[in-house]
Parts: structure tokens; sequence; C-alpha cells
């Protein structure tokens, strides 16, 4: 059976960015928000150590402004950020967190009352607003509670598989999407006047990552299932410090708070790497500098495959305070206790830079460009936000604490444009054999009784992402990734489930969810081998060095049935930060 929905406006995603936009359009329409998980498991609660908004409030490295945020970013994104957005950003940032504060977020306090802010990396000054080590479990419960208290509706547990897209006037338009419910696995159509995807990122097409189980990308996969291009896809952030050795995040607020990398010989080697910003330079820069001291011989353990950082310099109050969380997740899982010995860190995939490329005025999803490199189409009243978009904030690099902004200042702004544009439009009719393509393909997969399983197909993936696209990257690693994955591709068609039950069946989501992982990941290595230089987290072993003459361009990835994808070029917009050689 088949049910059907309206809704104004249908939000794909209950993060930070997803909630953030619903509790915008909620006072003046009907809003509804589906989540494959309940919404406050969303990974946004899992954020730990800040957001980054001009406050002043600590002014121990000099007062500080939008512009030098707005700079800190562009020189952080390796000049591949479009500076329009940065700056739209750095402008916006304090309105949004202080917002936050007014709706209520317990945000950890400094002695006279005002919102305590601390160090990242990447940042010349104390900008990071924070709840302890939990940030974005703070943020995304006071917007949950705003939300419930706006009446929007929540669908929880509700798996979204495609989009419903039509064409209207020679443009693209979004009429709904198609989901099922994980509890039944009956099909829901939801018809609406606007769309947002804000599916979070894909760290799960990699073996060690931070992120949560449900990173698997399927807004990224939805879109490029279509046909609609990902942009920068090639940089995806491997954050220096995962607990070793399974890649749990060690927030960088660690060392905000005063902590430092050590190798084997007890070298406090970030010194070498970045003689200013030492253990607070941005992720892409001690990431390899991390990896260059293990390949040199210098990293420690039997295997001498990772790093230690130091922290119990700052005192067993100090850690008690701030950072809580973190020394309960050295103790469960290594059972190091942090006040006394360094923790055993190694990079770890952490965060997705490229995404849905959005239209920087509106924030609709970008559907083509011309020869000229700018935006030819869109497709309308469809938007991406948060994780899953990239706007492009962020560029080659993102810096850490921008990422919880990003989500509040850009799902407002999503949330501005659909109640701006609500009113005038029309619903249509939605195609006659809608939701029937999604049903067959539930079905095959569930009749299928033997083939190939999930597990194993997700397992040889993310080996092969983790071996080949990873910190350093060669030609001829990526192509054998890109082969690989055409493999996979090919044996997925195959794919079964041994769970046969239409209740909770988790199986079923996860085989759905890795045709979305397969997806996107070739748009990833077929980025990757298209930008030949390095930039920000792309570090090309064969080509070491940055060529804006070439690539100082967004990648563009189309997805072409049995082809290579076809790559575009898209501007990068600078308005007051040419391009420099960048040193930290
Ligand atoms: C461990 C960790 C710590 C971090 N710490 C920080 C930090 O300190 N500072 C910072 O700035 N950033 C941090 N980040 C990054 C930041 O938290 C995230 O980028 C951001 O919170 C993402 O928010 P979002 O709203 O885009 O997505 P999410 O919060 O991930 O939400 C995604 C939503 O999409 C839904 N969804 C996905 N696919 C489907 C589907 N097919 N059907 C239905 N629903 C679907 C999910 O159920 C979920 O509700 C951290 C990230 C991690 C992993």
């Amino acid at each position: 059976m088949i049910h059907f929905h309206y809704h104004d406006v249908i939000i794909v995603g209950a993060g930070l960015a997803g909630t953030r936009a619903a509790v915008e359009v909620a006072p003046v329409a009907d809003v509804a928000v589906i989540s494959k998980v309940f919404p406050t498991r969303s990974h946004s609660t899992a954020a730990q150590g800040g957001a980054a908004a001009v406050l002043n409030n600590n002014l121990k490295r000099g007062v500080d402004t939008w512009l030098l945020h707005m700079f800190d970013t562009v020189k952080g994104s390796d000049y591949l950020a479009d500076q329009n957005i940065v700056e739209y950003f750095a402008k916006e940032a304090p309105k949004a967190i202080i917002e936050m504060e007014h709706w209520g977020t317990p945000f950890s306090r400094m002695p006279d009352g005002r919102i305590s802010q601390r160090d990242f990396g990447g940042h010349q000054r104390t900008r990071i607003a924070h709840a302890a080590d939990r940030t974005g479990h703070a943020l995304l419960h006071t917007l949950f509670e705003q939300s419930i208290r706006l009446g929007v509706k929540y669908y929880p547990e509700f798996f979204v598989m495609d989009l419903i897209l039509d064409e209207e006037e020679g443009d693209y338009v979004v009429r709904g999407v198609v989901a099922y419910d994980i509890r039944t696995t009956e099909l829901h159509i939801f018809q609406s006047k606007a769309v947002m995807l804000a599916t979070g990122g894909g760290g799960r097409i990699y073996k060690i990552t931070s992120n949560a189980h449900e990173y698997t990308g399927d807004g990224f996969g939805m879109i490029y299932r279509k046909g609609l291009p990902l942009q920068d896809m090639e940089f995806p952030q491997f954050h220096p410090t995962g607990l070793y050795p399974l890649g749990i995040l060690i927030t960088e607020g660690v060392r905000g708070e005063g902590g430092y990398l050590i190798n084997s010989k007890g070298e406090r080697f970030m010194e070498r790497y970045a003689p200013d910003f030492k253990d607070l330079a941005p992720r892409d820069v001690v990431s390899r500098a991390i990896y260059t001291e293990i390949m040199e011989g210098r990293g420690v353990g039997p295997k001498k495959d990772h790093v230690l950082l130091k922290i119990d310099h700052i005192g067993k109050d100090a850690i008690m305070e701030k950072l809580p969380e973190i020394w309960k997740f050295a103790k469960t899982y290594t059972g190091v206790d942090c006040t006394k010995e360094p923790i055993p860190v190694m990079p770890t995939m952490h965060y997705m830079m490229g995404g849905i490329p959005t239209h920087h005025e509106t924030g609709e999803v970008v559907a083509d460009v011309g020869p000229d490199g700018e935006v030819s189409k869109v497709v309308k009243r469809l938007y991406a936000g948060g994780e899953a978009a990239c706007e492009s904030l962020h560029g080659a690099n993102r810096l850490g604490a921008n990422s919880m902004t990003d989500t509040i200042v850009f799902g407002r702004r999503v949330g501005k444009h659909m109640v701006e544009i609500l009113d005038t439009i029309k619903i249509k009719d939605l195609p006659e054999d809608v939701g029937k393509e999604q049903e067959e393909k539930i079905k095959a997969i569930l009749s299928r009784n033997s083939g190939e399983k999930v597990s194993k197909l997700r397992e040889e993936l993310q080996e092969t992402m983790w071996e080949n696209v990873s910190v350093f990257r060669t030609e001829e690693k990526l192509i054998k990734a890109l082969d690989k994955i055409k493999e996979l591709q090919e044996r997925y068609k195959n794919v079964y489930v041994e769970d046969k039950s239409t209740t909770f069946n988790m199986e079923l989501k996860e085989a759905l969810e890795l045709e979305n992982m397969l997806n996107y990941a070739e748009a990833l290595v077929a980025s990757a081998l298209f930008r030949k230089e390095s930039r920000g987290a792309h570090s090309r072993v064969d080509y070491p060095n940055r060529d804006d003459e070439h690539f100082l361009k967004h990648t563009l990835a189309f997805k072409q049935e049995g082809k290579e994808p076809l790559i575009k070029q898209r501007n990068v917009v600078i308005t007051r930060f040419p391009p420099q050689e960048r040193r930290y």
C-alpha cells in the first residue's frame, strides 16, 4: 500500500541544518521533517568542540572582526571557497549564535556570564562558542524544542529514497520525495511546494571515520543518480585526531585548550610543519604532518602507525570541566586516563567539504553550468543545507567549528527564501506511477535469495577508499579505486538480504544506503583524478603544487550511465582576498 501526504515544505534531515530551516518556516507554513533516525540522534548531536562566531568575549589573542573570520576561512579553504558566501557567513554568524542563546542553548560561560570562547585550528582569534565538549547536543536539542513549540511535524525513522523531479518551462522543479517507513517497509509519497535536503555527510564510505552509521550520503546519492552534479567531492576532510585505532573523534578543542601532538621521540613535531600555528594549524596541514611522521618511522606503538596527543599538563580540573566527554572516550575505548598519560591518535575521515552545489543567492540546487563556468540552471524550490550542501563555504579545507555555524546560518537562509516564495507556487498533480519504481526496487532486493551480501560489498568499498583515496593520493591508486567501484556497482545489481522481514529491516535499509555510497564514491574518485594539483585536503603526490591557472575552479561531477562521470568546472568567486601562498 502506498500512503500520500501533503506539506507545504518537506525537509529531509533533522540535524542542525534541517531543524534550523524548519524553525524559520514553521510560523508561516506547514512544514514536515523526515529523518531516518530519531531526530535528536542525528549526527549533529555528536559534534563536540564548538561553533565559530565573532563575539569578542575572549580577547586573549586580540580583538576579532568578521573580516578576520572571513580571511581565516578563505585561507583555510586554500582559496577555493566562494568569498561572497564566506562574507555572508562571517557577518551572520554572531547573530545566529546569539539567537541560539536566546532560544535556550546552555553554552559554557565566562566568569562574567557571557558565552565562553576557545581556540581552534586555523582561527587567529579565540572565537569558538561551546557547551563544554558537547556543543552539537546542546544546539540540536534547543532547535528540536523550538520546532516542537512551533508545531513542526516529524516523520522519524522514515527513509527517503528519491526526489520527485519534473520540468517546467525548461527548468527542473521538485514536487516532493518518495520515502518508506522503516517500521513497516510501506511506501509514502510526500508532495510539497519546496524540498530541502539536509541529509548530512558521507564518511561511511571509509573504513576509519568519526562519522555516525547514518552518514551514508543519501542526499549525495539521490542527486547524483538523477544526473545532477555533485561539487568538489574530491575534498573529504581527514581530522588529525581520531582515537587510535577506532577513529572516534577527539575534538580539536583538546589542542584549543593547550594539548599538543608528540611522536615516538617525544618531539612536538608540529613546530617543524607550522612554525607559527603549530598544533593549531588547519586540519589538512596537521593530518599530512602526522602521516609524514609515521612514514618517516617516528610513529608510536608496535606498528609505529599513530602518534600521541598530550593534554595532562593542563591539569585534571580543567580537563574535567572543559573536556569531560573526551576523558570518557579515551578511558572507555583505550583505557587511557588522559589526566595522566597521552591519548593515542591517528587521522580519521571526518567531513565532506563538497556536496550538493547551491545557488549563492537562493540556496537552490544547481543543475548545470554553462561553458563560461557560471550557473545556467537550477532545480527550482529544491534546496540543500548543512554538510550535504556545498555552498561553497569551506572550499578545499574546512576550518574546525565552521560547520555547526554553517548549518544554522545557511539553514536559516534556506528557511527565509522558502518563506518568500511559498505563496507564489501552485501545486500540480504527481505522475500516476509515482512510487512504482521504488516499490519495485524494494521488492527486487527482498525477493532475491542469493547473490552479493550488503556487508561484504560495503566492507570492500571502505577498504578501497581507505587504502587508495585518503590523505595522500596518486593517479595509480585513484584509477585502482575507480575500477574497484565500477566492479562493486556491477556486483550490487545482484545484491540480496537474508532478513526478509518488513518490520525494522535494517539490512534492507543498508542495501539502499549502499547504492548511494557506491554512487558518490564514484563522483569523489573521478573528481580527485581530474584535479591534477594539490590543494587543501587534496594532496596529489604526483602533482605536489597548487595550480591556480587550471584548477582555481570548483569541480562538478555528473553521472553518465555506463560511462565515466562527466566533469565540468564552475567559477570560484573571489572578492576581497586574491590567492596567496598558504603558510602557517
Ligand atoms: C564526531 C563529530 C564531531 C563534530 N564536531 C564539530 C564541531 O565541534 N564543530 C563543528 O562546527 N562541526 C563539527 N562536526 C561537523 C558537524 O557536526 C556536522 O557537519 C553538522 O552537524 C551536520 O549537520 P547537518 O544538519 O548537515 O546533518 P546531520 O546532523 O548529520 O543530520 C542529517 C540528517 O539527515 C537524515 N537523513 C540522512 N539520510 C536520510 C534519508 N535517506 N532519509 C531520511 N533522513 C535522512 C538523518 O536522519 C539526520 O536527521 C562534527 C562532526 C562529527 C562527526
